[in-house]
């Protein structure tokens, strides 16, 4: 099937360019004359980008679909301008086993919104020293993590990297001493994520750091990248737009302003490699009883880009390598660019568009936002996957 978008600013991780695209069986191709069997489609003017890649999101799919599901949280991406999500294991049960790995993606394929990556746990069910699961491990599988939690066990977590580096696998990790969080928080992650950036420069082992938040963690991986670990890191939307917030309650804990700047400086230098949105749903009674986590995935964009692009701290370009084309690299598909080859992945951006956050716009099951009945700018207005439309702003969600 040939499509032509047309009337759009193409921006992507290095240019912005008036042009036309040209898709051919959901991929970008090159020019081609258009027959009548080539569908014209009109973005209106809008800004055209690679649609957005989470490398950090919670589905709550299976075990508390209460708060959200495989449907609600994909049209939820979608709402975002998201078209690929990589799920944390921390379910109920947790992904410790083939067989509720493989019925998740079977689940997310026949739902067919979005694509959806799972993660797999590092100890099996998170238990301290049981790795017996990864034996036996299900095809496809690029991450392992036992997000909501650090792996306490120094010889559990060595363990494992040679188990990883066996079968090709990556790690996102989050860094967090369980005994040492208790009384200091920061030190709790500093110290973990100086372990694991050891561990990943040692023994040469692809590790990526979830929500990083401190200072003394971004310094260290910084330190570490320059001396040339295998080391990527992701900072969620709400770690650089909050500090000092000791109220709002989220697991890493919204930091102090000196922490954040270093997360915003860290940002600009280029050491940050991915926003990535920790989409964590709640429901009000949960939240009033100090669950830990925020929504994020429908107001990533327009908070990152209020937060950075519009202060001048980085290019819209930069946000754009940010959101889609370094997660695509993590999660090894063919989407991030808007290039010859890609997959025809676009979200269609206003992005002078100031509108209202408001609960009865949201998609998710869950509510607990921290951007409720605040303006925001830039809005999400129709999302296509491989040149499919997938959700409309002013229509429907397909
Ligand atoms: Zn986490």
């Amino acid at each position: 099937m040939k499509k032509i978008f047309t009337n759009l600013v193409a921006v992507d991780d290095i240019k912005i360019s008036r042009r036309n695209i040209f898709v051919e069986d959901g991929f970008i191709t090159k020019e081609f004359e258009k027959d009548e069997e080539t569908e014209i489609i009109d973005c209106n003017g809008l800004i055209l980008v690679p649609s957005f890649v989470d490398m950090h999101t919670h589905f709550r799919d299976p075990g508390f679909t209460y708060k959200e599901d495989l449907k609600t949280g994909s049209m939820t991406a979608l709402k975002g301008g998201y078209t690929t999500v990589n799920l944390m294991p921390n379910t109920n049960p947790i992904v410790s086993s083939k067989e509720v790995y493989q019925d998740i993606i079977k689940r997310g394929k026949d739902l067919d919104l979005i694509d959806i990556k799972q993660v797999y746990s590092i100890t099996k069910d998170f238990k301290t020293d049981d790795l017996s699961h990864l034996k036996d491990l299900p095809e496809g599988l690029l991450f392992l993590s036992n997000d909501g939690k650090g792996v306490d066990d120094d010889f559990s977590m060595y363990q494992a990297i040679k188990i990883a580096k066996e079968n090709n696998l990556k790690f996102t990790l989050h860094e967090e001493c369980k005994e040492i969080s208790k009384h200091d928080y920061e030190i709790a992650e500093d110290l973990m994520t100086l372990r694991d950036c050891y561990f990943s420069y040692k023994m040469d082992v692809p590790i990526h750091f979830s929500h990083v938040s401190t200072k003394g963690a971004i310094e260290a991986i910084r330190y570490f990248k320059d001396l040339g670990a295998n080391i990527t890191c992701e900072v969620t939307p709400h770690h650089i737009y909050f500090s000092d917030r000791d109220d709002l309650k989220v697991n890493p804990p919204i930091r102090k302003e000196k922490d954040k700047k270093a997360l915003l400086d860290m940002i600009k230098k280029g050491y940050v490699d991915c926003i990535a949105t920790d989409h964590a749903p709640h429901t009000k009674e949960e939240k009033e009883d100090g669950k830990p986590g925020f929504i994020g995935l429908e107001t990533a964009f327009s908070t990152s880009y209020m937060s950075l692009v519009k202060t001048g701290i980085i290019s819209l370009n930069d946000l754009i390598r940010l959101m889609s084309t370094n997660p695509s690299k993590l999660l090894e598909i063919k989407k991030g660019k808007i290039k010859e080859g890609y997959e025809a992945d676009f979200t269609l951006i206003d992005l002078d568009k100031i509108y209202e956050y408001k609960e009865e716009n949201i998609l998710s099951k869950s509510k607990n936002s921290l951007f409720l009945n605040q303006k925001l700018q830039g809005e999400i207005v129709r999302v296509y996957k491989k040149g499919i439309l997938k959700y409309d702003l002013n229509g429907k969600t397909l």
